[in-house]
């Protein structure tokens, strides 16, 4: 357990561009959920990720749609539109901040998680406000047992130290919404890498 694990129950809130989601995104906030018994994950589809603005493939409310579909059945996982509601450009810690504002109006306020993916964690530093988020919401790294987070050494001491504090050893699936993006656009098989409702939709809706 961290030094920011408490007592007090916990919830997981897991961004993403999730174009389209796919099962190592519902594995890295599972396998986190069950390592720091968080009591609910709350999924974030972005509206317009700022890091990846030139790079969505379909829209907001497509990848809202896909989202729900892929929690519908995981128990204590939702989805929280509260960026694609608002619209444009989403930073995290004005989104985190919302939340947590939210939070504090209940009588037993939950501590906020942020999950992170290894390949995300040394861009947090490039995020706006980082430390800011740290407060908000200490992140839980998830990555591949024996391998290292990457690339956070020049990170600044505070950053780093809590990403070390959150890492945590969990199965990785081998799966990125652009290797699925690539295999639909060669119609390849992908339900070993998206549930099936999620491919029916896609289809229905011919994205990709
Ligand atoms: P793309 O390939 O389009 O960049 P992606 O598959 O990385 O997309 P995102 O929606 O950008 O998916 O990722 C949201 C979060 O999910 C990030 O924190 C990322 O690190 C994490 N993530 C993505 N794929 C995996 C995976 N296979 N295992 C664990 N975490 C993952």
């Amino acid at each position: 357990m961290s030094p920011s694990d408490t007592l007090s129950p916990q919830v997981g809130v897991f961004g993403g561009t999730f174009d389209p989601p796919h099962w190592g995104h519902i594995n890295l906030a599972l396998s986190l959920m069950e390592a720091h018994q968080l009591q609910e994950v709350w999924f974030l589809p972005t509206s317009t990720n700022p890091h990846k603005k030139d790079r969505l493939h379909t829209s907001a409310d497509h990848r809202l749609h896909m989202t729900e579909l892929a929690v519908e059945n995981v128990p204590n996982f939702f989805v929280r539109d509260v960026e694609c509601q608002r619209g444009g450009i989403s930073y995290t810690v004005d989104t985190l901040q919302e939340l947590v504002d939210q939070e504090q109006q209940r009588p037993q306020p939950r501590q906020l998680r942020l999950l992170l993916g290894a390949d995300a964690a040394h861009s947090l530093g490039q995020w706006r406000n980082p430390l800011k988020i740290l407060q908000l919401a200490p992140p839980l790294i998830g990555h591949r047992p024996g391998t290292p987070i990457a690339d956070i050494e020049k990170l600044p001491n505070e950053l780093k130290s809590a990403i070390l504090a959150g890492s945590t050893a969990i199965p990785i699936m081998d799966v990125s919404a652009t290797r699925v993006r690539e295999r639909l656009k060669n119609g390849l098989y992908c339900g070993h890498l998206v549930p099936a409702k999620i491919l029916d939709y896609i289809e229905v809706h011919r994205l990709y």
